[in-house]
């Protein structure tokens, strides 16, 4: 399969981010007087737990949010998710999005179109480029303030100056009326807890806005964001912060336990006062029951659990030489190892070859810089095993195992030179 490299100038950009990124953690690490090494163990030991008891964790999540007045429904896959969000937005004519992952997952330009704007500072370019997300985390980061000025000006024919604060205030002026028009605001959660809260971090404010101006806030997640408790939740918190942008926590972190109320005129309780009137959350299962367990749909065996205990911080990629070549077309509907893994549970195994499957090095970058040491490589073993087993592995590779049985090396029939005559990865 040919591949499609990133151009020299946009490697460039993401390397410049990343390394600030890198120097940052690093600093707030030694600020915090945190051991990586122990936070990561602890951190990986809460989400094992909480995974020996999520059945519980999850009933009573559930019975606790429908207690706090967040109706909540499940969806088993990306067709019913679609159909609930088309049924709660039907008569939105604006609704505001945060940058969230799940709700990329499920489609969520497809169901509401044009009537969707993105808020979050990076994410807002890349619709405005129309354009996919580079980074979970830092979704325009290679791109430069000149090519992000010139994304605005095709847009919508305005000159903002090529730097970072002119753009920001563009930003902030377009989007503050859409947050006030809008009757609807979609985010993600970050985690949710088994006493029924759902809890946002965030930088710019836009969670704040979309959780709180808009009549209707619906919150779309997977199942594996539930923790037993708020304690658990801003571990999370400290570990996206830290993992995800190099600080020590972020600006705003809501814990959403319902509904804006108030009894304030006779202790009559009223629910709607100045935030969301109406708190929705779709609990998305799209694939994640049968990484659990070798489901009737999947013959991908055990050991994929740990996937789950991903925060989507993107630290991942940071560091990934196969996602830097790349970008965008190393992943599926999430970026990099993790999506690959993901897309043969989400769809079928043919599409973590499709995804990159056989361009991960094996390097571990991922796993050493992954809050929760989730052991992507090992999967990534795991998957390619059943893929050779099906006869699907690369025609490289096929060659590579044929020469090394009869050459006994890779690359075939050396030269007289002893240099090989055929230099191939796979
Ligand atoms: S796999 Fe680990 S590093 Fe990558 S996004 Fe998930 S939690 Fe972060």
């Amino acid at each position: 399969m040919q591949k499609e490299f990133l151009p020299k100038e946009t490697k460039e950009n993401i390397w410049k981010v990343v390394f600030e990124y890198k120097a940052k953690r690093e600093k707030t690490l030694a600020g915090l007087g945190l051991d990586p090494e122990k936070f990561r163990d602890e951190f990986r030991k809460m989400k094992e737990d909480a995974f020996r008891d999520m059945e519980n964790l999850r009933r009573r999540a559930i019975a606790n949010l429908e207690k706090n007045v967040i109706k909540v429904f499940e969806a088993r896959d990306v067709a019913e998710a679609q159909k609930i969000l088309r049924d709660l937005t039907s008569a939105d004519k604006l609704v505001v999005k945060a940058k969230t992952s799940a709700a990329d997952e499920i489609g969520v330009d497809d169901v509401l179109k044009e009537k969707l704007v993105s808020t979050d500072l990076g994410d807002f370019i890349m619709s405005l480029a129309g354009a996919r997300d580079m980074h979970p985390v830092f979704p325009s980061y290679h791109l430069t303030p000149k090519q992000i000025s010139e994304i605005i000006k095709n847009k919508f024919g305005s000159e903002v100056a090529p730097d970072a604060k002119s753009i920001a205030a563009f930003a902030r002026k377009y989007l503050r009326e859409k947050f006030f028009e809008a009757s609807t605001g979609i985010s993600g959660a970050n985690v949710i807890t088994a006493d029924g809260r759902i809890v946002l971090l965030e930088n710019e404010g836009n969670i704040s806005l979309i959780s709180r101006v808009p009549d209707k806030h619906i919150i779309i997640s997977g199942w594996e964001k539930i923790v037993p408790t708020v304690e658990d939740a801003m571990k999370v918190v400290r570990a996206a912060a830290v993992w995800g942008a190099g600080q020590d926590w972020p600006v705003y972190v809501s814990v959403i336990s319902g509904p804006s109320k108030t009894a304030d005129v006779q202790n009559e309780l009223v629910i709607g006062a100045q935030g969301a009137k109406e708190v929705y959350l779709i609990l998305l299962d799209n694939g994640r029951s049968k990484m659990l367990k070798d489901g009737p749909s999947t013959t991908l065996g055990t050991g994929f659990e740990e996937l789950l205990y991903c925060i989507n911080c993107g630290a991942c990629l940071n560091f990934c030489p196969a996602y830097h070549q790349l970008g965008t077309k190393y992943g599926d509907k999430y970026l990099g190892s993790k999506g690959i893994i993901l897309s043969a549970f989400m769809t079928e195994i043919l599409r973590a070859k499709e995804s990159g499957c056989y361009s991960c090095t094996l390097c571990s970058a991922c796993a050493e810089n992954c809050p929760a040491k989730i052991d992507l490589p090992g999967m990534m073993k795991k998957i390619r095993t059943k893929l050779n087993a099906k006869n699907l592995e690369t025609d490289e590779n096929k060659k590579m195992i044929g020469n090394t049985r009869e050459f006994g090396n890779p690359f075939g029939e050396l030269s007289e030179d002893g240099t090989p005559k055929e230099l191939f990865c796979c």
